[in-house]
């Protein structure tokens, strides 16, 4: 760390939990630090500035806080790590959606993984250093994860892992992944893995989303040997692993992406010099409740309580909410979407997979009902 950073982050850690004292600080650290994106717009281009801005958060301090301090942070309660993304989602310094990965996957990387491993590999994802990725869905098993095939069989101290994964974001860019495979029947029979992704015999082919990005590939495992001290948890704890971590997903990650859509809403208003319409006022209101129903989620986190299947509502709100959002963009601003290739377009179909992604709206639905309300089998 140079003076500058020993300077930003000891001005932070006399308020750690002082949620007002640590955005002021940051603020006046990011305004006077230029951490905004160049012209490279393209999907290798967003990855390159998520880095860059990761590096210089982590270097100046503001990445570590809310992370334990046995895997590189400075502690402090999770809600910082809602400030921070909040504040780069509405400066537009990192594309929102892959810049989620960190609060996806490494919560429950540490509660699982051995000390020693997650004291190594959680500062190289914090400080930008490395990419992961998520390998759960395969071809066969998506909303019925625990059909899942991909096999990992004990040879001495390793495991050999083959089968194929898919829909698996980032792959290409990503130095680890976050890997279920198959051990024996049943969801006991599911573990988990964190796996390098140079390792022999894995080949990465980036597939096209319908909004022309190679956002996500699949993922072909042929006889990739793991080391025994990388399986997350004990053989047959990938269930737990998965139901750990899909909560994140559906809810934690979610904070900054409200206040990116929020800036949308007032782009809307700019391209649109309209105050008073109201779909436009649904959409915000839409926004504003998944906005409150994530406060919630954050509260209690920051209580200490396990993120559960509750955190579907998060994930049914937030879909709904911004693809509200983009419908009302496409009646807004005739022909934007159809004809011009720009921001809205890309972002009014990339708005259509968030009704998927993390699980789909069905399977929410599914989950509020069944376990929530108790209304029995679909
Ligand atoms: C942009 C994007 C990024 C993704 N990134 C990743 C990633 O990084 N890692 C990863 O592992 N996966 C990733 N996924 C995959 C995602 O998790 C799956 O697509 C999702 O879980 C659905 O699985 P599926 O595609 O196999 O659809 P299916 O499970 O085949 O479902 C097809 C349709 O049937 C419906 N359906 C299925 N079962 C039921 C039921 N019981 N009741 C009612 N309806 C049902 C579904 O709702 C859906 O409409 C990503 C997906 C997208 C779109």
């Amino acid at each position: 760390m140079d003076s500058h950073t020993e300077h930003a982050a000891g001005e932070t850690r006399a308020g750690t939990t002082d949620i007002d004292g640590f955005r002021a600080n940051l603020r006046r650290w990011l305004d006077t630090t230029d951490l905004s994106p160049g012209p490279d717009n393209s999907l290798s281009g967003q990855v390159a500035q998520l880095a860059r801005v990761r590096h210089a958060l982590f270097e100046a301090g503001w990445m570590r806080y809310g992370w334990p301090e046995h895997v590189g942070g400075l502690g402090g309660p999770a809600a910082l790590r809602a400030v921070l993304g909040e504040e780069v989602a509405t400066r537009g310094l990192a594309e929102p959606g892959i810049y989620s990965m960190v609060e996806v996957l490494a919560p429950t990387m540490i509660s699982y993984a051995r000390p020693e491993l997650a004291a190594r590999m959680v500062p190289a994802l914090l400080s930008g250093r490395e990419q992961w990725c998520q390998g759960f869905s395969e071809p066969g098993s998506g909303s019925d994860l625990a059909s899942l095939s991909t096999k990992a069989v004990a040879g001495g101290e390793n495991w050999v892992i083959s089968g194929q994964k898919v829909w698996t974001s980032l792959a290409q860019y990503a130095a680890r992944c976050v890997l279920l495979t198959r051990t024996a029947p049943g969801h006991d029979g599911i573990s988990a893995f964190f796996v390098d992704m140079d390792s022999p015999g894995i080949t990465v082919r980036p597939l096209r989303t319908m909004h022309g990005v190679d956002e996500f590939a699949e993922v072909y495992f042929d006889d990739v040997v793991v080391p025994g001290d990388r399986m997350l948890g004990r053989p047959g704890d990938g269930w737990r692993v998965a139901m750990d971590l899909l909560p994140h997903e559906r809810s934690t990650c979610f904070w900054h992406r409200i206040a990116y859509l929020f800036t949308r809403v007032d782009a809307l208003i700019a391209d649109t010099d309209l105050r008073d319409d109201a779909a436009l006022g649904a959409a915000y209101l839409a926004l504003h409740t998944v906005r409150c129903r994530s406060h919630a989620t954050q509260r209690r986190l920051a209580d200490g309580q396990r993120l559960g299947p509750e955190t579907s509502i998060d994930k049914v709100l937030l879909a709904t909410a911004e693809q509200q959002l983009f419908d009302t963009a496409r009646d807004m601003l005739p022909g934007a979407i159809e004809f011009d290739d720009e921001q809205w377009r890309t972002e009014y179909l990339y708005s259509r997979a968030a009704t998927i992604y993390g699980g789909t709206a069905e399977i929410q639905r599914n989950i509020i009902a069944r376990r929530l309300l108790d209304l029995g089998r679909e």
